[in-house]
């Protein structure tokens, strides 16, 4: 179903080959933190240096916004790679990226070989797509294999301006598999095809929300964004997060999910506080009866029997926004409650959003979905409908 060329569409024996990964790693002290998209990006890298190629990787870290930040160097990336591979990852330290260091690094390169390039916004141009930095990043290659999904809904020199100047653009495994497992679930679902929106607000969803309606059998909305639409059909919210300049497009939604004949299910129930923190009171009450001085900041229990019984017999579903502030264990327990209805059931489960997949795994349910999409932004925009950069400047099949 994707429509461009792979990895397996090229041969790479004894040729340069510039790997745009995903090394967008969570540091503290200079220790990754969480190494899922170092794993993610494996496959690829494996496969390349296993057909010969001389794999050269590069990736963005952070936001050095076009300086030379040591903080964000790549270097702890080449060490932990280099373990991961059971091969050495020689790190070309280099502040132009592609300067004097990088190329002799390269020239040095025998077949199989793998080198990490320094974090690629470390030049200004990489986040303008700027002609300069792509022709560097195009001259130390022949093949360009673009395997960040993170990256993919951003148009830079690392993963757009790159692909006009070099002989071929692919897409590598991770990339592939993101798009497969999203594309499909969004595209052609096995029905009853059911969505869950939640997160913090609307604003960050509208386009999400407007596309997906057009897909599912059920959109179920939970998560700070649910007062807005509650709001929207006349309920008390009380100090609950409401954006009152989107009441209007709430009306809207609800009124085409019943054009649509989309089940739409709000919140019946809540767990409410006056505080935003865990250790405060909390009280359940029930749909328009919050009160004035009080904050819904998660889903109630009756709430979460009627979504956990509404997925029952899902067969595809896509999951995007935490179902409450799922970072105080206090307000927690509609996330897992929704995590553990996805665990149950007999379905293709797919979760898309940097909280959401957080959430997920920190809950203990990694395992047990069929998809986590390792691109927060990504994934959404896609769930939007729109294509994204990254993907479209490959060559096609
Ligand atoms: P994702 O990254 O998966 O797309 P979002 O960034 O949209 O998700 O939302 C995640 C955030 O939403 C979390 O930090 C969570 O605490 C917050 N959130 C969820 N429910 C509420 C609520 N009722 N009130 C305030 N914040 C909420
Ligand atoms: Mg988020």
């Amino acid at each position: 179903m994707l429509n461009k060329k792979t990895v397996d569409d090229i041969s790479v024996k004894g040729k340069r080959v510039l790997v745009r990964c995903d090394f967008n790693v969570p540091l503290q002290d200079g220790k990754i933190t969480d190494e899922n998209r170092l794993v993610a990006a494996l496959p690829t890298i494996n496969k390349l240096i296993q057909d010969g190629g001389k794999v050269i990787l590069c990736s963005h870290l952070g936001k050095p916004k076009g300086e030379v930040k040591p903080e964000l160097s790549l270097a702890p990336v080449a060490k932990r790679l280099s373990e991961l591979l059971n091969k050495e990852v020689i790190f070309a330290a280099d502040d132009n990226v592609v300067g004097d260091n990088a190329k002799k690094a390269i020239e040095n390169m025998k077949d199989g070989d793998v080198v990490l390039l320094e974090n690629t916004r470390f030049r200004p141009e990489e986040t303008k797509n700027g002609e300069a930095f792509s022709k560097d990043l195009a001259s130390i290659a022949e093949i360009f294999v673009n395997d960040a999904f993170g990256t993919a809904h951003r148009a830079h020199c690392s993963n757009v301006g790159v692909t006009e100047y070099v002989d071929e653009a692919v897409v590598g495994y991770l990339m592939k598999k993101e798009i497969e497992f999203l594309g499909n679930a969004v595209n052609n679902p096995e029905r009853p095809f059911v969505a869950i929106l939640g997160g913090a607000k609307v604003s960050d969803k509208i386009n999400v929300i407007n596309n997906l309606l057009e897909k599912v059998d059920t959109l179920i909305i939970g998560g700070g964004m649910a007062y807005t639409f509650l709001k929207a059909m006349g309920n008390d919210v009380g100090k609950s997060l409401l954006e009152e300049d989107k009441i209007e497009y709430a009306k809207e939604m609800i009124q085409k999910a019943e054009e649509k004949g989309v089940r739409f299910l709000l919140p019946i129930d809540h767990v409410v506080a006056q505080e935003f923190k865990n250790d405060t009171p909390i009280k359940i009450v029930p749909r328009g009866s919050i009160g004035s001085d009080w904050e819904g900041l998660d889903i109630g229990p009756k709430t979460r029997e009627l979504y956990a019984d509404a997925l029952k017999d899902a067969k595809t579903v896509v999951w995007n926004g935490p179902m409450g502030v799922f970072e105080f264990e206090n307000f927690a327990k509609g996330t897992i409650a929704v995590a553990e209805a996805l665990a149950n059931i007999d379905a293709t489960t797919i979760i898309g959003g940097g909280d959401s997949a957080a959430a997920v795994n920190n809950l203990g349910f990694g395992d047990k979905m069929t998809h986590i999409s390792t691109g927060g932004g990504a994934s959404l925009e896609f769930l939007e409908g729109k294509e994204l950069p990254g993907v479209a400047a490959a060559n096609d099949k």
